[in-house]
C-alpha cells in the first residue's frame, strides 16, 4: 500500500458500506501508546508501528511470521498452512528473505494462494533499530527484490522482536511500506504456551481491529491445535477476517499505535503469570 493509495481510500469515505453487525461501535480501550491519535494525513503512511486500527468494521487480520535467521532456519509449518487453505482465510505472512531462500518450494506455495498477501520481515531477522541506516535500508530493500522473486510485493513491514522507532518507520515508509505490528499475541512462539491458552487469550483479547501475531515457521508447536478453536470463536463473537492491507484500507480506520520498543519485546512465557493481554507484548524470537 502506498500514499496514493491511502489518497484514493480516503476519498473513498463516502462509499464505505455500514458496519454489519452488532459489534461495539465504540472502542473504549485505551491506546496503547500515549500519543494521540489522529488519522494518518491522505499523502503520508503513518509516523508509528501500528498496533491494530480502530474500526466500525468487524474484522481482524491474523498475520503469520515466517523468522529465520543465519544459525536458525525454522521451517514450515504445513498444517498451519493446510487449516488456512481449508478455512480460506485471508491472512498476511511475514518472511524474511533468508526463510524464503532456505524455503523456496513453501515460499512459492504461499505466493500461489490468492488468499494470502506478504509482508516484509528483513533479510535476516535483524533488530531494525540497532543496525547502522545502511543496513537497515537493506534488510528491507534486500528481502523486497527476494518477494519480487515469487511475483509478489510487501504490503507492510514489520521489524523483527518488534523493535521500532520512528526512523525504522520512516525507512519503511520510504520504501511505501507501512509498519505494522499486533496488539493481540497468541504466545504461539517457543511452545512456552498450552493451545488451550492460546485460545482463551486471542478470544479474550482480539476485538474489531486487532491484528493477531502467529508463527507459521515451525516456532509455534501449538499454533495448529489452537488455529482452529481461535478461528471458530472469533467467528462466534461476530469477527470476520481480512488481510493487513485490507484492514488497514478500512474507510473508516485509524492506526493505533504500537507501544515504543526501541529494543523490542522479549517472547511471552508460559510459566508463573501466563500472557499479559494485548497491549504490544510481543511474541517474538530474537534473532540467535
Ligand atoms: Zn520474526
Amino acid at each position: 500500500m502506498n500514499a496514493l493509495l491511502f489518497a484514493v481510500l480516503l476519498l473513498a469515505q463516502d462509499a464505505a458500506p455500514p458496519p454489519t453487525d452488532a459489534a461495539p461501535l465504540t472502542d473504549s480501550a485505551p491506546p496503547i501508546d500515549s500519543a494521540p491519535l489522529s488519522a494518518p494525513p491522505a499523502n503520508l503512511l503513518p509516523r508509528f508501528a501500528i498496533a491494530r486500527v480502530r474500526t466500525r468494521d468487524p474484522v481482524v487480520a491474523l498475520t503469520f511470521d515466517a523468522c529465520a535467521t543465519r544459525k536458525q532456519s525454522n521451517g514450515f509449518d504445513r498444517e498451519v498452512f493446510e487449516i488456512l487453505k481449508r478455512a480460506q482465510i485471508p491472512v498476511t505472512v511475514f518472511p524474511t528473505g533468508r526463510w524464503i531462500e532456505t524455503h523456496p518450494a513453501e515460499a512459492k506455495e504461499l505466493a500461489a494462494e490468492a488468499w494470502i498477501e506478504f509482508g516484509n520481515h528483513t533479510y535476516s531477522h535483524a533488530r531494525m533499530t540497532r543496525i547502522p541506516r545502511r543496513k537497515a535500508v537493506e534488510q528491507i530493500v534486500r528481502t523486497e527484490a527476494i518477494i519480487a522473486g515469487l511475483g509478489r510485493k510487501s504490503v507492510a513491514f514489520r521489524p523483527p522482536a518488534g523493535a521500532w522507532n520512528r526512523s525504522v518507520v520512516r525507512l519503511a515508509a520510504r520504501q511505501h511500506l507501512p509498519t505494522v505490528e499486533w496488539d493481540v499475541v497468541s504466545g504461539d512462539a517457543g511452545g512456552h504456551i498450552g493451545a488451550e491458552k492460546m485460545v482463551a487469550t486471542v478470544l479474550a483479547t482480539a476485538k474489531a481491529g486487532s491484528i493477531v501475531i502467529f508463527h507459521i515457521n515451525g516456532r509455534g508447536p501449538h499454533t495448529k491445535e489452537a488455529l482452529p478453536d481461535i478461528i471458530r470463536g472469533l467467528r462466534e463473537k461476530g469477527l470476520g477476517f481480512v488481510n493487513v492491507s485490507d484492514l488497514l484500507q478500512r474507510p473508516d480506520a485509524q492506526p493505533v499505535s504500537a507501544r515504543p520498543a526501541p529494543f523490542g519485546f522479549r517472547p511471552l512465557r508460559g510459566k508463573g503469570r501466563g500472557p499479559r493481554p494485548a497491549k504490544g507484548i510481543v511474541d517474538e524470537n530474537a534473532p540467535t
